[in-house]
Order: structure tokens, then sequence, then C-alpha cells
């Protein structure tokens, strides 16, 4: 069984939404020093209204080979992979002058 967009009422397959709307977030990638001294990468400005965050976390993490989590609108990623998050937002289809780090 096939999903439907429930924006437009496509077929997930043939739906754009998600690729018309990775162009248009504003997204912020911060490298934060947590308890312990642990390092994790935050990427915020996503809206999970428009993006399936947990699909695109569970990407980054392939990608990036890294444990992490999604809270409430941030994605966390464990490890510093400030560099490596914007090339895969990117490669994901997210527009480059969007996707800033710091
Ligand atoms: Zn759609």
């Amino acid at each position: 069984m096939s999903e439907v967009c429930p924006k437009c009422g496509l077929n997930k397959e043939l739906c754009v939404c998600e690729t018309i709307a990775k162009k248009e977030q504003v997204i912020k990638i911060r490298v934060v020093k947590r308890k312990f001294g642990k390092l994790i990468t935050t990427i915020e400005g996503i809206d999970k209204k428009d993006i399936d965050l947990r699909d695109l976390s569970k990407q980054l993490k392939h990608k990036l080979a890294c444990g992490g989590t999604v809270k409430e609108d941030t994605i966390e990623l464990q490890g510093d992979h400030a560099q490596k998050a914007k090339h895969a937002l990117i490669a994901l289809g997210f527009a480059p002058e969007s996707v800033s780090i710091g």
C-alpha cells in the first residue's frame, strides 16, 4: 500500500511537497558541548510540519554513521558533524544557501 500525501493528496511517490519545502527551510547547525564534555551536533529550524524529522534524522545518522535523536524541532547527532551534516543536508535536497553553521 502506498501512502498518500496529506497536503496535496497525491501518492507519496508523485508528491513534491517535501521537495519544495526543503528549499524553504532555514537551517542552523550548531555543535554544543553536553555533560561529560560530549559534543552534540544540533540541526534546528526545520519545520516538522513540512519535513519528516524522524526520517531525516535516520538518513543523516546513516550518512554520518553516528547516533542521534529528535527532540521537538531539533535533530541531535552525537559528535561533531557540522560540516558533514551540512553536506549531507544539501545532498538530501536542502538549499545550500539556507544551511548555516554556527
Ligand atoms: Zn504532497
